[in-house]
């Protein structure tokens, strides 16, 4: 392999170039990356830097040590066998690897803004003025985090959420339910059972015909894996790069990693998409080793965090429907709890921790070792999360 390209230079491109490296190749590398910027990391854009803590979240990276030839600003277009089409110059390539992250769902409307960029973290940063009507759309994990930086702003903040409970796209009502009042707690208004139907410049239409007027509108409803520039090419698409547990995509010497990948979990026997750091993170070293020849097979538990209202709130797994819950300290009570998703055969298939990172990485290493628990000792605060 003489010239490998990666497209997308976000933390799963970054992470490509440098596995890269690590792993002995030593042929031409190029990056393309859309953005005007070297690599960032997305996570502090609606924590730290919503709160005027943080400026800056540039990624360390030195493109003359890992000799890499970047190209910021440039967008892919199109992909035949070989040549990467873009809006500058085409590149050509006997190694592909595919790193385009997603881009946020867009609702039907001209308003609000959508929180994926670092341009879009500035604009959404300089509206939260102490005071404004802060109306977010969607109470999942971005909702709750713009939402609890704009209430700590001094904003009026409404959230506006189509299903019945907080966090819909993980949890089920009977869990997302204990995250509701969190939202009051911060002086933050709920309004769950609301679809949004369209956005508008000065607030939110709702599916009823009430308007709700805001200063500012945050859009949080989602992501799709941003495949567009792959369009018309033969590689196959599905919601997603579609990708075996080797990462390989379905061209030769084409692999793709972060959120874009749409991967076949053979430990979940199903499609699982990235969408978050810890994907980006550790996906690009086992996609490089199948691209230079020695396959990997990459089957992790999911996991992620989401820094809302105060809590460090982690989640690992994938919550399957004929698991059992099992509670870890009482939502309505303590401030720390857990719960867990427990098989038949008493294996975690997914963890919610609150508060209690220590459970998180215990349970996440159980899971990862399919390994079997007691389920009064996992009931039980007060005991470690351990194998029966
Ligand atoms: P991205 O970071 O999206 O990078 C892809 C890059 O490819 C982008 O720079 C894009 O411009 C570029 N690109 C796209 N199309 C093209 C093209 N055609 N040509 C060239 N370049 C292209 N996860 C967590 O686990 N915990 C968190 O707390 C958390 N917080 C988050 C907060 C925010 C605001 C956001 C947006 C995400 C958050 N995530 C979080 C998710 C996490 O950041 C992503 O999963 C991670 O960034 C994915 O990395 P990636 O490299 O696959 O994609």
């Amino acid at each position: 392999m003489e010239r490998v390209v990666v497209v997308g230079a976000g933390l799963a491109g970054l992470q490509a170039v440098t596995a890269l490296r690590a792993q002995g190749y030593a042929g031409e590398l190029v990056l393309l990356g859309a953005e005007r910027y070297p690599p960032y990391d997305r996570p502090p854009l609606t924590k730290g830097f919503l709160l005027n803590d943080l400026d800056d979240s540039t990624l360390p990276f030195d493109p003359q040590e890992l000799k890499v030839d970047v190209h910021y600003g440039v967008r892919a277009t199109g992909l035949r066998p070989g040549l990467v089409e873009t809006d500058g110059k085409d590149q050509a390539y006997d190694g592909l690897i595919i790193a385009t992250g997603a881009e946020p769902l867009r609702l039907p409307g001209t308003g609000g803004h959508y929180l994926r960029t670092r341009d879009d973290a500035h604009t959404v940063r300089a509206a939260l003025r102490p005071g404004a009507r802060v109306l977010v759309v969607g109470a999942g994990w971005i909702g709750a985090e713009v939402a609890t930086a704009a209430a700590r702003r001094g904003c009026r903040v409404t959230v506006v959420e189509q299903a019945a409970t907080p966090a819909p796209h993980v949890l089920p009502p009977e869990v997302g339910r204990h995250l509701a009042p969190w939202y009051a707690r911060a002086g933050v208004e709920l309004r769950t059972g609301q679809r949004v139907a369209e956005v508008r410049p000065d607030g939110v239409e709702l599916a009823d015909g009430e308007l709700l007027r805001a200063d500012v509108v945050i859009v949080g409803v989602g992501v799709r894996p941003a495949t567009g520039w792959l369009e018309g090419s033969p590689l196959e698409v599905d919601a997603g790069v579609l990708v075996g547990p080797d990462l390989r995509a379905s061209w030769p010497g084409v692999v793709a990693v972060g959120d874009v990948a749409a991967r076949w979990s053979p430990r979940y026997e199903r499609r699982i998409r990235g969408e978050h750091w810890d994907d980006a993170l550790r996906a690009p070293a086992a996609a490089v080793a199948t691209l230079l020849g020695r396959p990997t097979s990459y089957d992790p538990v999911p996991y992620v965090w989401s820094e809302q209202f105060g809590r460090m709130v982690q989640f690992a797994g994938v919550p399957m429907p004929d698991a059992r819950l099992v509670w870890r300290g009482d939502p309505t009570r303590d401030p720390t709890w857990a719960v867990f998703w427990v098989t038949a055969d008493h294996r975690i298939a997914a963890a919610l921790t609150v508060d209690r990172p220590r459970d998180l990485t215990q349970a996440r290493r159980l899971a990862e070792r399919d390994a079997r628990v007691d389920l009064d000792l996992l009931a039980d605060p007060l005991v470690s999360v351990k194998q029966s």
